[in-house]
């Protein structure tokens, strides 16, 4: 395991709220649960909302913690850690040679689970979405009501949207994602919601996603942000990544089982399989997206119709649609 980080989680790019899924596929230590909520209050541009509850619970995480404990899960298994930075592979033969800040590798499969930006899938010449948004985030000290508030408009976060996760009553994660000059609509965002603009962003990062038609090649799988594993409606990666990352753990024992490392068996035996159960969510995020498209003011509309005629069917809705 190659990680060019010292310290393991950080500098940390992620809210950290997740439905009930990941704790479904992952057995999660209580200490890592910071709160749990059952609401969201949606914004308008014009400032109406509504709100939603959840079926389930969906719970705010100790982001970089989540990242050591896995760390540790694996290195419990056996995984051999170093700190260096990938570089780049070339082929020879059935074997990759992995390039690193520190040194040389030969490895049959190189599983590249680099995140939004990834090396891996750059050196394997495969084909990135090009949707990307900047997200950043603060901690504040304030009164928040406890439910998860998201703010829609062209003037807070262009085709995003900025949020108020509480931690408790009195600190939350504030933040938005955009697709320009995050930097601008995250002050404007602070100073609206908080008064003052004077918090510099502790969370910073890529929000890529889209299905991209491979991720793998010869020797290489990509998982988590690396494979668009991503929901398209709230840039939410961690539930997807740890599914994806189970799916990739199966292909691997069936790759070394039978000792396959090309293209079309990765590609049947990973590459499909993750897409089967999860591309249907990122197609109806896809879907959830047009909301972003729409004029101010018929934004605004859809938001008071969904508040007097949605209800019901809202409180019965998947929050999973929009967090993690
Ligand atoms: C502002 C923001 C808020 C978010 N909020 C949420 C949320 O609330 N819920 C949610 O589910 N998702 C959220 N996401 C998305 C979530 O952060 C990602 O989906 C998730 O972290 C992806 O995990 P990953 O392990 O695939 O990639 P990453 O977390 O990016 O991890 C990649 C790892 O690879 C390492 N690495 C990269 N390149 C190299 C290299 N060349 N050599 C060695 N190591 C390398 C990095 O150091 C890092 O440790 C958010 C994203 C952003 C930007």
């Amino acid at each position: 395991m190659l990680e060019e980080h010292e310290k393991v989680g950080l500098p940390c790019k992620c809210t950290g709220l997740v439905s009930w899924r990941t704790p479904e596929t992952v057995k999660l230590p209580k200490e890592l649960i910071v709160n749990k909520l059952d609401k969201g209050k949606f914004f308008s541009p014009d400032e109406s909302w509504f709100e939603l509850k959840s079926k389930k619970e969906v719970y705010v995480l100790d982001r970089p913690g989540l990242d050591k404990f896995l760390f540790d899960e694996a290195k419990k298994e056996g995984a051999e850690v170093k700190t260096e930075r990938f570089e780049n592979f070339t082929r020879s033969n059935v074997h990759i040679k992995v390039k690193t800040s520190k040194g040389v590798y030969e490895t049959k499969l190189l599983i590249g689970a680099d995140g939004a930006n990834s090396l891996v899938a750059q050196t394997a010449g495969l084909e990135i979405p090009k949707n990307i948004y900047v997200g950043m985030q603060t901690t504040a000290i304030g009164d928040f009501e406890q439910c998860a508030e998201l703010w829609f408009g062209k003037n807070i976060a262009p085709n995003f949207f900025a949020w108020v996760v509480p931690e408790n009553e009195n600190v939350a994660r504030i933040g938005l994602a955009a697709s320009s000059t995050p930097k601008v609509y995250y002050e404007k965002f602070l100073k609206s919601r908080l008064g003052h603009n004077g918090l510099k962003p502790d969370v910073a990062g890529v929000i890529r996603f889209g299905v991209m038609k491979d991720t793998v090649a010869d020797n290489v799988m990509l998982v988590g942000d690396a494979a668009c594993q991503i929901k398209a409606f709230s840039g939410g990666g961690i539930t997807y990544g740890l599914i994806g990352a189970q799916v990739c753990a199966d292909a691997v024992e069936k790759s070394f089982e039978e000792n396959k490392f090309d293209y079309e068996f990765l590609k049947n035996v990973y590459d499909k399989e993750w897409k089967k159960k999860l591309v249907p969510g990122i197609n109806k995020g896809m879907l959830f997206r047009n909301i972003h498209k729409l004029p101010e003011f018929q934004q605004n509309l859809v938001f008071r119709m969904v508040k007097m005629f949605g209800y019901k069917v809202l409180t019965t809705f998947d929050f999973d649609l929009l967090s993690g």
